[in-house]
């Protein structure tokens, strides 16, 4: 009778729930689902910015590239290195009534 082979020891133990593993590659990628606090872990050094993903960040860093091309505004002294930030700058400054 082997029955109890299976549930030879499995040494690397989650300290936060109750699974277990004999494999230390499972036990750290397990860890990650309770790892909530580490969400936007990536912060801009130039900013307060933060994000979860990588690619985010690294379009993120584009505003504080300073020779990145500008989007200054027709109207006023304004002016952004995102153009987004230009349309709605003009919406809101300039075009309230505008839809
Ligand atoms: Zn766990
Ligand atoms: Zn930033
Ligand atoms: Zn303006």
């Amino acid at each position: 009778m082997k029955t109890h082979d299976e549930n030879r020891a499995k040494p690397f133990k989650c300290k936060l729930c109750d699974y277990s593993t004999d494999n230390k590659h499972y036990l750290t990628s397990h860890l990650k689902i309770h790892d909530k606090n580490r969400e936007k872990s990536l912060k801009c050094y130039q900013c307060d910015y933060k994000t979860d993903l990588k690619s985010h960040l690294k379009s993120h860093m584009q505003i504080h590239n300073p020779n990145r091309e500008k989007f200054p505004c027709l109207y006023c002294n304004y002016e952004t290195t995102i153009r987004s930030s230009l349309k709605r700058h003009l919406k809101k400054q300039h075009y309230p009534n505008r839809v």
